[in-house]
């Protein structure tokens, strides 16, 4: 076989309560000044006013950034490295969802880095080399999904285009994750359900994607059985704290598994999020079904492995059952039409959808057609 490199890298301090060390995390490794980067919502919540004053007794000099709002868009990347050189800032501590982790990952990028951010966009031909000093980072997240905590890649769309760039260096994976399952607490029961579904189409997409990766597909097949003993009772039950624990480990591992790859349905979803602005995990949530249906005749035998490790059977079709059904009971809506696609979208969506990278690393090949006919059965 061909030699391949495996990368593990980041700490990860996980469990109820880790929130506390971060005034410690920072004093040791030498910091004082720490931009502290979230979004519009969570700026509001209790905990993080009460992060921001542990650091203030702490004598750190703190300054909040709190513009990330929606789906991460470059103009926010800017006005987030402002803040930072206006701080005088010589750490990042980012405190959020996915959109907030991948702005955070951005302006770290862009505090010390030259240029246009997008000039640093994952393997473009006459891009700029990630090479100068990137800001110390703490991830923290507040929901169970994206696992971009333990990612090196920000995800960040053009304001005017809504197209979504990959930037990615081994650089952007933050040192330090403070991982606290209490800080999900609070989240509402629509976003338990779509981020939770997130993390599961990382865990099933990792398992099913092209390519040798014994690692990651042992990460993922433990991830998909995570959620299947835990999503549930986070979308019924807000303050089951050892099920939003098992959730926010298996959203890590989601995104450690799918350095593998990914596959059609994040294409699908990306489309999604471009065109018609539908939240990523709900996207994903809507799509995993008939995606799995598409993928059952080139992935069948796996797909059977993953209906035996959430219990539904030996099946692949009992494992998209298992999804159905997965999806009834958390609420997700059954069609995109139901949250405001339409026929007129179609042509956009598999425009996108076709050039997306993520189906790339789909086992089936998938066309234009097969596109086509994947949003339209969503419908
Ligand atoms: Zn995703």
């Amino acid at each position: 076989m061909k030699p391949v490199n495996f990368s593990f890298p980041t700490q990860i301090q996980f469990g109820p309560g880790v929130r506390a060390r971060l005034g410690d995390v920072l004093k040791t490794r030498g910091k004082a000044r720490p931009l502290v980067l979230t979004d519009q919502g969570v700026a509001g919540l209790p905990f993080f006013k009460s992060i921001v004053a542990d650091l203030d007794k702490a004598g750190l000099a703190t300054l909040v950034f709190s513009g990330v709002v929606g789906n991460p868009v470059k103009s926010q990347v800017t006005a987030g490295v402002a803040a930072f050189k206006t701080h005088n800032a010589d750490s990042l501590v980012v405190i959020g969802g996915g959109a907030a982790l991948d702005v955070g990952k951005a302006v770290a990028l862009m505090a010390h880095h030259p240029g246009d951010l997008f000039d640093y966009e994952d393997d473009k031909p006459d891009g700029l080399p990630v090479d100068r000093e990137i800001p110390f980072i703490v991830a923290m997240p507040t929901t169970s999904g994206t696992g971009s905590e333990v990612g090196r890649s920000a995800v960040i769309s053009d304001d005017a285009t809504h197209v979504k760039k990959i930037v990615f260096s081994p650089r952007l994976l933050a040192p330090v994750v403070l991982a606290d399952p209490e800080l999900t607490l609070g989240l509402p029961a629509g976003m338990t359900a779509a981020t939770g579904m997130d993390a599961l189409s990382h865990c099933v997409e990792a398992f099913l994607s092209k390519g040798f990766h014994p690692m990651c597909d042992g990460i993922a097949l433990e991830g998909v059985r995570l959620v299947s003993q835990s999503l549930v009772a986070c979308v019924k039950e807000p303050n089951d704290i050892e099920a939003r624990t098992n959730m926010m480990m298996a959203s890590m591992m989601g995104a450690v598994a799918f350095q593998k790859g990914l596959g059609v349905t994040h294409s699908l979803a990306h489309s999604l999020s471009a065109v018609c602005d539908l939240h990523h995990g709900l996207a994903n949530a809507i799509m995993l079904p008939a995606a799995m249906r598409f993928n059952k005749s080139a992935v069948a035998d796996r797909m059977a492995r993953l209906a035996a490790t959430v219990g539904a059977g030996t099946t692949a079709d009992a494992f998209v059952d298992w999804l159905v059904a997965l999806n009834a009971e958390i609420g997700t809506p059954k069609t995109l039409g139901a949250v405001g696609v339409q026929r007129g979208h179609l042509k956009a969506l598999v425009d996108i959808a076709v050039e997306d990278v993520c189906h790339g690393c789909n086992e089936k090949p998938v066309t234009r057609e097969d596109f086509e006919s994947l949003f339209a059965e969503a419908l």
